[in-house]
């Protein structure tokens, strides 16, 4: 767990340097799927207070299994995340004001051009409303469960969009390492930020059409992939 407690910490102590945290407001966890147990930033700790000693590791129940702090108060949405989509490897939750606004209007993000495509195969959605019930009750695990329904329910693949805006809250967003997963989380702001300028500017449709955001999306995702170079 050594190597994983020093990728989360890392990609913690990101969120403050990419401008995507204010404050304590943000995580980042990281899973080893053979253990599966991950690994969490520890709940109210400023970023320069962390290292990779105290970052925490949690089970898939949730359950604290290494660390004196607590997790993240987030811990069991991500655990919900890492449960039901068993291919992410990393989550990254922020309260990043762009994308947050578009959670608190209700509006998905859709792909407007390019820099969306690379990184998200259509639009980043906005979840159902939690009920009050659902609030009241194992509200952190709940979250964790509306998204899982929403990707369910408008059948959107979570490799193909790795991200979601929490409705009223803000974005989680997943990848397969804790850095590369900050990595999608700062592409959403941007893009969000992107998209929030462009619908002021235009009422007309922009979105993108199908064939350039297969371009985009495939020329850096899946076998066909040429984008970068070659290892
Ligand atoms: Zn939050």
């Amino acid at each position: 767990m050594e190597k994983l407690r020093r990728e989360v910490y890392e990609a913690n102590i990101l969120l403050p340097k990419l401008s995507l945290v204010n404050f304590t407001w943000g995580n980042v966890s990281g899973i080893d799927r053979e253990k599966n147990l991950f690994v969490i930033k520890p709940s109210g700790v400023e970023y320069e207070k962390l290292s990779p000693e105290n970052m925490v590791v949690v089970n898939l129940k949730g359950e604290v299994v290494e660390g004196d702090l607590n997790p993240s108060s987030d811990t069991l949405t991500h655990m919900v995340l890492y449960r039901e989509f068993p291919s992410i490897g990393a989550i990254v939750h922020v309260h990043s004001p762009w994308a947050t606004a578009f959670a608190q209007a209700g509006v998905d993000i859709e792909p407007l051009g390019t820099t969306h495509a690379d990184a998200f195969y259509g639009a980043v959605p906005v979840s159902d409303a939690l009920t009050q019930e659902e609030i009241e009750s194992a509200y952190e695990e709940n979250t964790g469960n509306v998204i899982v329904r929403t990707f369910r329910e408008r059948k959107i693949d979570p490799d193909a969009v790795p991200a979601v805006l929490v409705r009223q809250h803000g974005p989680f967003a997943w990848s397969k390492t804790p850095v590369k997963a900050v990595e999608i989380a700062k592409t959403l702001e941007i893009v969000a930020e992107m998209n929030y300028h462009s619908l002021q500017l235009t009422r007309a449709d922009v979105r993108l059409p199908q064939f350039l955001l297969d371009k985009h999306y495939f020329r850096k995702h899946g076998k066909n992939a040429y984008y970068g170079q070659k290892n």
